[in-house]
């Protein structure tokens, strides 16, 4: 069966910043088309469970109460990327808004729950890399294509 890369607290490991998880089940179903590979790029790139939220500023990332933690999520986006390699994934299945794994939207850097058009660290490295990234929003979206493309 084909792999696909899924953020993991989508299906519901408490590796989100708060020890809590964000399952959708939806995303669960996928597992009729693909077997999934989990990441979360930011225990992959060193960060505890829980953790400070953080936001991307542009290029970088900085956590609530200020501090730089860019380095951590680039470490994690690229474990991420290295392990859609070993597997030839072409697919990824990433949690919207989130700093590491946003599709289309994250949040602005204010931590005021303003949310702006803009990827997280990794689904844009993998984006770069050829993988197809998808949101959780977007799973007939991803259904279509694997039709399509077999
Ligand atoms: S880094 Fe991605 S997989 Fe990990 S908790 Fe955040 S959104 Fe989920």
């Amino acid at each position: 069966m084909e792999k696909i890369l899924v953020s993991a607290c989508l299906v519901g490991d408490n590796c989100k910043y708060d020890g809590k998880n964000n399952l959708n089940k939806d995303v669960l179903s996928l597992t009729e088309y693909f077997d999934l590979i989990l990441i979360c790029p930011e225990t992959f790139g060193g960060l505890k469970t829980p953790r400070l939220p953080s936001e991307r500023n542009g290029k970088k990332v900085i956590n609530q109460k200020g501090k730089d933690v860019t380095q951590n999520y680039i470490d994690g986006a690229y474990l991420s990327l290295a392990i859609a390699k070993e597997n030839h994934v072409r697919y990824a299945m990433m949690k919207e808004k989130s700093p590491s794994c946003g599709v289309h939207q994250i949040y602005d850097g204010s931590f005021s729950h303003k949310v702006v058009d803009g990827m997280g660290i990794t689904s844009e490295i993998l984006k770069e890399n050829g993988i197809e990234v998808f949101s959780e929003n977007e799973i007939p979206l991803l259904l279509e294509k694997i039709k399509r493309n077999g």
